[in-house]
């Protein structure tokens, strides 16, 4: 994970639609607040995804995200659609995944630029779901009437991709992620980051660089015949302009692979704190 840097300006379909569907669902537990916190049978709040997942809050999510997953940095849109995920779930949410769906959700942020992000469906779908645990003790918002609206950063248990700084809580040790605080850690269980299949593809991804890294330092000015001949054995008949290129290419690569555009940023800064962020 890195941090999100989301556009201020959300997208207008939010401060129309969203607005009002959230005004609606803020009346309608006016009306009868109890109902809503009846464990199963209560009453529901309805969820327009037209308008949280409109495609204008999909494709500034996806540019602000640089088409990365906000929890696993992987890139997934060849492979998937992905989700608008709501950090804090809307319909309800769990302390910890052994307990009972508490009603309501946070009905009030379901529309919230702040509170969207976009997400593979493995990190979503199948591991952080309803969870939104707190730290113990802390107070939960509980309706659109708290104060705060939300929780603070220092009371939520959750890595938040654009209020908090993610290479603060979770560092990585090759492609594996570690907690560095309670917070991290438990991002890393909640949002599945230590899955084996993500582990694999970060593995690859490690190897790549350290591969393309070698190429990159190799001196083009000092390119004599005789190193030319060595490489080519090894690459084949590449000619000296393209051995140029080819080192010219794996420079690049390695001076954009800690940048937040670049696929597993967050490991990469971990484990080559030297590369450039910016
Ligand atoms: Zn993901």
């Amino acid at each position: 994970m890195i941090q999100v840097m989301k556009s201020a300006v959300p997208p207008a379909v939010l401060l129309t639609e969203g607005a009002a569907e959230t005004l609606r669902n803020c009346q309608a537990y006016d009306a009868s607040p109890a109902d809503y916190h009846v464990p199963a049978k209560g009453k529901k709040f309805t969820f327009d995804n037209e308008i949280y997942g409109h495609e204008d809050v999909k494709a500034q999510l996806i540019r602000d995200q640089h088409e990365k997953c906000c929890f696993c940095e992987g890139s997934f849109l060849a492979h998937g659609f992905g989700d608008v995920e709501h950090f804090r779930p809307k319909a309800g949410f769990k302390q910890k995944a052994k307990n009972k769906l508490s009603k309501p959700g946070y009905y009030w942020l379901a529309y919230e630029w702040s509170n969207l992000f976009f997400s593979c469906q493995i990190c979503n779908q199948q591991f952080k779901k309803n969870l939104f645990p707190l730290v113990p003790g802390a107070t939960r918002a509980i309706n659109h009437h708290s104060v705060p609206k939300e929780e603070s950063v220092a009371d939520t248990l959750l890595v938040n991709p654009a209020l908090d700084d993610p290479e603060q809580h979770i560092g990585f040790r090759q492609e594996v992620p570690f907690g560095k605080t309670d917070k991290g850690e438990e991002s890393i269980n909640v949002f599945g980051l230590n899955r084996e299949k993500l582990n694999e593809a970060r593995r690859k991804h490690l190897k790549e660089i350290e591969k393309t890294a070698i190429v990159a330092e190799i001196p083009i000015e000092e390119l004599s015949g005789e190193k030319v001949a060595a490489i080519q054995e090894v690459l084949g008949g590449v000619s000296l302009q393209e051995l140029k290129s080819i080192i010219e290419e794996a420079k690049a690569f390695i001076a954009n692979a800690a940048k937040p555009s670049a696929l597993f940023a967050g490991m990469t800064r971990s484990d080559f704190s030297h590369l450039p962020r910016q």
